[in-house]
């Protein structure tokens, strides 16, 4: 059974939700291999709880998690936080829908993106990107300023997940498990894009599949992965 140190963990953080989401996100290849976080709101609106950069998602713990407050400043926890963490705080100023953010490198999802297609939503998996995942066009490098920051939660808009083409995703949850699992699934939607385009293309009805897939939009549906990808972690040791 995979054990998280607890001895130090301040009372009312989600960060033990953000170390294993990491987790989670390590065993699906989606580092680069130690770039990309996750981050959560703070309950008691100080700030945003993220994993510190450099770190690859497998091996985090707690003490790579950090409190910082809107302008970066480290409120509690371990520094030092990502450079891009104005990427979290103006998504998360921008969205009072959601509480986390995932932001990562995932092969599939940057290729894909990089044709210029749009993600057709034609499997299960795909079911919470049928309204469309919108695309940060322009070169960003990385999101270091609170404006850049504005800007990319503007493309993202309401949706679930940005491709930051020529770079990564960004995936959003109202927890940590479904900001997680949206990734996932986002990455492995690319896959099965990228798989169905090498062995012929995909017919013209699932490039539109309507409501085929609505049964997986809701976060239930999302949850129900999350809990099969946590068991799985815990199998692993
Ligand atoms: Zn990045």
């Amino acid at each position: 059974m995979r054990t998280l140190a607890t001895d130090n963990r301040p009372p009312k953080t989600p960060f033990a939700d953000i170390v294993t989401g990491c987790h989670v996100l390590g065993t699906d290849d989606h580092g680069d291999p130690v770039w990309g976080h996750v981050s959560a709101r703070d309950p008691e609106g100080r700030g945003v709880w993220l994993k510190s950069g450099g770190r690859g998602f497998d091996e985090v713990s707690y003490e790579d998690i950090a409190l910082v407050d809107h302008d970066g400043a480290l409120v509690a926890g371990s520094g030092p936080p990502p450079r891009e963490y104005p990427l979290h705080t103006e998504v998360l100023r921008a969205r009072p829908d959601i509480d986390s953010v995932v932001h990562c490198h995932p092969p599939y999802s940057i290729a894909l993106a990089a044709t210029g297609q749009p993600l057709y939503a034609f499997s299960n998996g795909a079911g919470p990107f049928a309204g469309g995942v919108p695309r940060y066009e322009e070169p960003v490098g990385l999101v270091q300023t609170a404006e850049l920051g504005a800007a990319v939660a503007d493309r993202l808009g309401d949706a679930r997940a940005l491709f930051l083409v020529g770079h990564g995703i960004i995936a959003v949850g109202s927890t940590v498990a479904t900001a997680v699992t949206t990734a996932i699934l986002l990455e492995r939607a690319c896959r099965l894009q990228i798989l169905a385009a090498s062995a012929g293309g995909i017919t013209p009805e699932l490039r539109n599949p309507g409501k085929r897939y609505v049964h997986a939009e809701s976060d239930g549906y999302l949850l129900r992965t999350w809990d099969y990808l946590v068991r799985r972690l815990d199998a692993a040791g």
